[in-house]
């Protein structure tokens, strides 16, 4: 199994990024890949596109992981010094109150503080028993007034990140085997902010090197973006499958894990660390069936982990790549990942690398006939 560059992943985990502001994070990775990309294209809305020339230019794969992460944007400063906000993205109210942000001036500094609403001590007692909402909510940077907050550069419509600071878990995995003897493995976590999608987006990119560096043959076109604005309504990915015109597209994106206290399985069937997932559907798109099995079968045939899974409740990349122009079949492959859409997420690298390696072998064998017997009547 190839490497997985982790200091990558802690980069850009930590990197600012929220929608519509992701040129930073953007520029880290395209310095990371640029080595081993025939071609680097863009689009204007800030998506960047890593190419590898195979044997012929059809069928044109994309490959799609999103750069933007959930956040926000300054929507007043109050008298008070505080500052009220909007979303970027879904966000659960009630993974809000007392977590810290960061907000970013025009000139590029980064402001921490805290979001926060009226304490309990305060509240009539039907109040304390309610959820806060996010309206009601503000983000204390420390100042008194107006004047001040505006005095640290901050103004109406500054971009804000979650503040979380990566980190790598070992921890053990006790399995018992049919023969009832216990195995005992150690698996390497990654805990951070934005794994929603710069995981896939690094995905991506690896997957560009590694053909680059193992000289990986392959009769197509692979067209790796890394899209914006994916949170906030599937947008980078629009305007990059428009400058494709992809043949077929594989978008990647962490699947939620449910393997979280109270869940129930028919609602979120992937559990981390069992291999990556294969969605077989998601609210924005309905996978093609013959390559969604196509890639099953491969999966399968390598003995690579994979499990079936769905997300009824969200929508992907894919969302608008399958429906370029005439339609291109596509597929989402998942990386199970706990607490998604919050401060802090958890998903095991051994997903991340069996997913690197299942893409690999699709692009090895996908070809301008099999692809045509995707839609064939
Ligand atoms: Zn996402």
């Amino acid at each position: 199994m190839s490497d997985f560059n982790v200091k990558l992943l802690e980069k850009l985990s930590n990197e600012f990024g929220p929608s519509g502001f992701e040129w930073e994070a953007q520029k880290i990775l395209k310095e990371y890949v640029e080595a081993f990309s025939d071609e680097i294209l863009k689009d204007r809305t800030g998506t960047l596109i890593f190419t590898s020339k195979g044997t012929s230019d059809s069928p044109k794969i994309m490959i799609a992981g999103h750069m933007d992460e959930i956040g926000f944007q300054v929507s007043a400063l109050t008298k008070e010094g505080y500052l009220k906000f909007h979303q970027l993205g879904g966000w659960w109210d009630q993974t809000l109150l007392s977590q810290r942000v960061k907000i970013r001036t025009v000139e590029g500094k980064l402001i921490p503080g805290i979001i926060a609403a009226k304490p309990p001590h305060v509240l009539d007692p039907e109040e304390r028993d309610k959820v806060v909402i996010k309206s009601k909510m503000f983000i204390d940077i420390g100042c008194t007034s107006k004047a001040e907050a505006k005095d640290l550069g901050i103004r109406i419509g500054d971009p804000i990140m979650p503040d979380a600071t990566f980190e790598i878990w070992e921890r053990p995995r006790i399995s018992k085997e049919d023969t009832d003897e216990e195995t005992k493995d150690t698996v390497t976590l990654a805990v951070g902010k934005a794994f929603d999608d710069r995981i896939g987006a690094i995905i991506t990119a690896e997957i560009i090197k590694q053909i680059k560096t193992e000289n990986i043959q392959h009769p197509n076109t692979v067209y790796g973006a890394s899209t914006v604005q994916e949170e906030v309504g599937l947008r980078g990915a629009r305007t990059a499958a428009q400058m494709i015109k992809p043949d077929i597209g594989i978008a990647l994106e962490v699947d939620i894990a449910g393997d979280v206290p109270g869940i129930d399985e028919t609602k979120a069937p992937a559990r981390m660390g069992k291999g990556p997932s294969i969605l077989t559907y998601d609210g924005s798109m309905i996978p093609n069936p013959r390559f969604r099995d196509f890639v099953i079968t491969t999966a399968e045939e390598l003995g690579i982990p994979h499990q079936l899974s769905l997300v009824p409740g969200g929508g992907t990349d894919a969302g608008v790549i399958h429906l370029t122009e005439m339609g291109c079949p596509s597929i989402v492959i998942g990386i199970p990942t706990r607490h998604i859409h919050a401060h802090n997420g958890i998903l095991d690298l051994n997903d991340v690398k069996n997913a690197i390696k299942l893409i690999v072998e699709l692009i090895k064998r996908l070809d301008r006939e099999k692809v045509e017997a995707f839609t064939k009547i």
